[in-house]
């Protein structure tokens, strides 16, 4: 194969990407535009780190960040309105007293309504009791078509990486963002930070690109489906 045949192919994906995203920008009048809003969610925050790497320490909190800061770049670069629920490693919640975690959770709820979102993408890191576990999953809320939707298309792009550690199916997950969001909603777990090889790759700062690409895609290929 020629060298500008593997360009073509290895950039043909990402050119198709970009000019399908570029379609989510739909001019519904020549005076205002109607572009779509997805809004971020880095998952924790604060005193609440979430999980912790098995091996390293790392706090969930600070590569759920890292991560949605590349999606952000992702999405803009197409064109689309990009919320994040938050841009510093502080949680949401204000003062830390009682009932803080609720008022953090409802926070970012709130941002999504706010800004009539019309995809809300929560980015976590995993756990698991059995320290073999591996693998990105999503989760959505059950009896919503539309979350169910959006989290095959996302599941289905992480499971095509070439790297992908192992093929799982989108999950009903029973979580405060995905059962009070105004809009289809999807967690998404890079990986297990239980298990020392999934925290070693999520701290790879290329693979961390990788699955935010993965993750982008599914939620571009979901809008370009409407
Ligand atoms: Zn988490």
């Amino acid at each position: 194969m020629s060298f500008l045949s593997k360009l073509v192919i290895l950039f043909l994906p990402v050119v198709a990407l970009t000019v399908t995203a570029q379609l989510l920008v739909m001019p519904v009048s020549t005076a205002s535009p109607e572009v779509m809003t997805v809004v971020i969610d880095a998952g924790h925050g604060g005193i609440d780190g979430g999980v912790s790497g098995v091996t390293s320490g790392v706090k969930e909190s600070d590569i759920n960040l890292d991560a949605a800061k590349r999606l952000k770049r992702m999405f803009k670069a197409t064109g689309v309105n990009v919320v994040m629920t938050r841009e510093t490693s502080a949680g949401l919640y204000g003062t830390l007293s009682s009932g803080f975690k609720v008022r953090d959770l409802s926070k970012r709820v709130e941002i999504a309504k706010e800004v009539n979102a019309d995809v809300f993408v929560s980015v976590h890191m995993n756990k698991y009791s059995d320290p073999s576990r591996r693998g990105a999953q999503v989760f959505f809320a059950a009896d919503n078509q539309k979350s169910e939707q959006l989290a095959e298309c996302v599941q289905k792009s992480l499971n095509e990486m070439p790297s992908s550690v192992r093929e799982c199916s989108a999950l009903v997950g029973d979580y405060y963002v995905l059962n009070n969001a105004p809009c289809p909603a999807i967690i998404c777990e890079y990986g297990f930070l239980s298990n020392p090889e999934d925290e070693k790759l999520l701290l790879d700062g290329d693979y961390l690109e990788k699955l935010s690409y993965a993750v982008f895609s599914g939620v571009i290929e979901y809008l370009s489906s409407f």
